[in-house]
This record gives structure tokens, sequence and C-alpha cells, in this order.
């Protein structure tokens, strides 16, 4: 009887796990109301650099990703003034558990409980509200780190783990990583080739249509690069220089009503 019971707890918990996952993924993308995304900073490297970075940031640092995600959804015939709202949580003293480069299909699955572990345990609120997404963002020195490792954002929990320089003329382009990341955990796919990394035409261009097709002057978010001939492609400095194409659109539910 014991056991039966055991049984049937644990498929109430993954029954509720499972429909409170959906319901969190269909309530992230309704465009009805602001998203509200925190980032929670983390010292990737235990330097000096990457703490007093951490220590200067203000929620300004993040207000060119509202301000592109409101540019972009407007464009799409969202009406929302703010479809995202960035706010700055305190900081995280531990490190969220990593992906290995190599991890296989079971590994991605227990990587991915153990972050939804970690940002259940590990996070101060600081007396704020709960964010609905929850971005950790891992600043490094970059006088200590020559590659960059791979961010990560995930649909399942809302979450995402993103790894960015502690130095604010990098700032433009940590925030085209965390932007990527956020959409990948609306929904959004990756749009470039993971082997050259180029951009996949028609998806991971902004302009697919222009006419010469080569140079593109945007990126498309998901794609990350600029496609400047067919064998190059280089990153945008800033979100300026960066759109939204139709298929993440469609993938991230900003379809006409
Ligand atoms: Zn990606």
């Amino acid at each position: 009887m014991w056991r039966n019971l055991r049984i049937a707890v644990l498929l109430l918990v993954l029954i509720w796990a499972a429909g409170h996952t959906w319901l969190e993924r269909i309530g992230s993308k309704r465009w009805q109301e602001p998203l509200w995304v925190g980032i929670f900073p983390v010292n990737a490297d235990g330097s000096q650099a990457a703490q007093s970075y951490i220590a200067g940031l203000d929620e300004r640092e993040f207000g060119d990703i509202e301000k592109f995600v409101a540019r972009e959804a407007h464009r799409y015939g969202k009406t929302l003034e703010q479809p995202v709202h960035i706010a700055l949580y305190p900081q995280v003293s531990h490190m969220p558990p990593q992906l290995q480069h190599d991890a296989g299909m079971l590994g991605i699955m227990v990587w991915s409980l153990r972050l939804r572990w970690f940002a259940w345990r590990s996070i101060d609120l600081g007396g704020r509200a709960p964010p609905r997404v929850r971005l950790f963002v891992l600043y490094h020195d970059p006088q200590l780190l020559q590659i960059i490792p791979d961010s990560h954002g995930m649909q399942k929990g809302l979450l995402g783990v993103v790894h960015a320089f502690a130095l604010s003329s990098m700032a433009g382009s940590n925030s085209i990583v965390i932007t990527h990341e956020l959409l990948h955990t609306l929904g959004a796919t990756d749009k470039y080739d993971p082997g050259s990394g180029k951009p996949l035409f028609p998806g991971g261009f902004a302009d697919p249509d222009r006419k010469p097709l080569y140079p593109q002057e945007k990126a498309e978010i998901m794609a990350a690069r600029r496609a400047i001939s067919e064998h190059d492609a280089e990153l945008p400095p800033t979100l300026a220089a960066v759109v939204v194409g139709p298929a993440t659109a469609a993938e991230i539910n900003w379809t006409r009503p």
C-alpha cells in the first residue's frame, strides 16, 4: 500500500510540474502585460574586476534591452508600451550549475533540473516581487578569459545562464547575448550554423529579400551575427544594429491578431 501511495504522490508531483511549466510558458508570451525579467549578477571568476563591475551595475545598464524589445514588438503590431521590464536583483554568491560542452540528452536534462533547483534555492529577491524570467548573468574579467563559455536560455523554468564581460565597453554586446538567451526562454530557436557560426538563410537574416543580399545591414537576434558576405559574418556592437526576424517573431508569439 505504501508503495502505491508513493507512486501516486510522485505522479501528482510530475503532473503538477508539467502543468506548471506549461502554464508558465503560455503566460510568458501573451504580451498583454510587461514581462518581468530578473537579472541576477554572479562573479564568474572571483576577480576584483568582476566584483567592482557588479557593484557599479544599475538598471540603466539594461535599458537598451527594454527599448529593443519594445521597438521590435511594435513593428509586429504589438501595442503594449513596455513588453519587457528588466529588474536588477541582488548578486548571487554561488555559481549556477555548469552545462558541460559535451553533455548528451541525459546530461542536459539533469543540468536543467539542477538549474531549476538552484534558481529556487539560491536567489535573494531583496524584497522585490519574484520575476517571471530569471537570468543569471556571470561576469568575467576579460583579462582572465579569452573565449567566453556558451550561454544558455531554456523555456523549462524560464531560466537562463549568460556569460558576460565585466567591461563597460562590452555592455552593448553583453545586452545582445542577454536578449538572445531571453528569447530562448520564450521559445525562440537558434538561427545560425552551429559549426561555422554563420547566419542561416533566410531565418537568420535581418533582410533576406535585400538585393544584393550582402552585406546585410543588420543582424537577426537569434543568428546574432550579421552576414557581410557569403563567407563572413560579424557580431554587431549593440542592439541598435539588430532586429527580430519574422521566424523568431512567430516563435515568441508576435503574430498579428
Ligand atoms: Zn542560442
